[in-house]
């Protein structure tokens, strides 16, 4: 079951966010066939957009895409302020591990150079837009680097997913901490001090610990606000393609139905498939205004 969790911490001078993801990883793992490491930089992506989605209110959204010069090419994951996520990635089949320590290299799947950019829709005119490069590659520090510079929030981001030898995830995560205006110097130093010896994400997942107790291992002061489950929920419907194709136009739909007689349609976020038969195109090319 996967959930998300907002905190208070510190002597309230910090917030806590904690995901765990699996089963909505998995959604997508499986249903596109991801390679290990392709799944491992994606569930990156999707905790960090889950806790981004958190810090959000009612309707406002936040969409997150990594554009690295790695193989998986444009990640991209978009979450609301309700735990609901999905996420896309340009080429799930790729995967690399650091040779000896037989780990799972996402910043080879990534890339080293590139640019994480962020959309968010707070229902105002003009979206947020933030955008900072790709410092490293395997995410973490990237997405610490984001909030930091293009945020101007100080932020600690912790994350991590495990892969089993059947390529399915065995456990994906991650906390957030962020400091909160007029921070006193002593907290600062009491947060740096203990994330310098703090277990890594990878290990904590092992553990037996669940996000309460991780976020108790931060602060022992802290105080759970808000705990939520966690859904891979896609927007995509059978009408949303067909105003897609009627977009194609009349010419090229009329080309399409001569040819291959039917269309056959598949959601890049979540892989459902949409059927059009003959009629439905034959149907489709009367809606066509050009
Ligand atoms: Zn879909």
């Amino acid at each position: 079951m996967d959930y998300l969790i907002k905190a208070m911490a510190f002597d309230d001078h910090a917030r806590i966010y904690f995901v765990s993801c699996k089963d909505a990883l998995n959604t997508i793992g499986d249903r596109l066939s991801y390679y290990p490491s392709a799944l491992a930089a994606v569930g990156r992506v999707m905790s960090t957009t889950l806790m981004m989605g958190a810090m959000l209110k009612l309707e406002e959204t936040v969409t997150v895409k990594v554009e690295g010069n790695g193989p998986i090419g444009l990640i991209l994951a978009e979450a609301d302020a309700h735990g609901n996520v999905r996420t896309y990635c340009s080429n799930p089949h790729c995967h690399f591990e650091y040779g000896e320590l037989n780990k799972l290299n996402v910043k080879a799947t990534v890339g080293d150079s590139g640019f994480i950019n962020v959309i968010k829709d707070l229902k105002l005119k003009e979206p947020f837009i933030g955008m900072t490069p790709i410092i490293n590659g395997e995410l973490a520090e990237d997405f610490a680097y984001y909030f930091n510079v293009s945020e101007q929030v100080p932020s600690v981001v912790s994350l991590g997913v495990l892969v089993d030898t059947d390529g399915r995830c065995l456990t994906s995560g991650g906390f957030i901490i962020q400091l909160l205006p007029n921070t006193p110097d002593e907290i600062i130093d009491e947060i740096e001090n203990k994330m310098k010896s703090f277990p890594t994400m990878s290990d904590l997942l092992t553990s037996d610990l669940n996000g309460e107790d991780i976020i108790k291992m931060i602060s022992k002061d802290a105080r759970i606000l808000e705990t939520m489950d966690v859904n891979f929920k896609c927007k995509c419907s059978k009408e949303r393609f067909e105003n897609g194709l009627i977009t194609l136009g009349k010419k090229e739909l009329t080309e399409i139905l001569e040819v291959d007689k039917t269309a056959h349609t598949v959601c890049h976020f979540c892989g459902n498939e949409y059927d059009f038969t003959e009629d439905d195109l034959k149907a489709l090319i009367e809606r066509c205004t050009k």
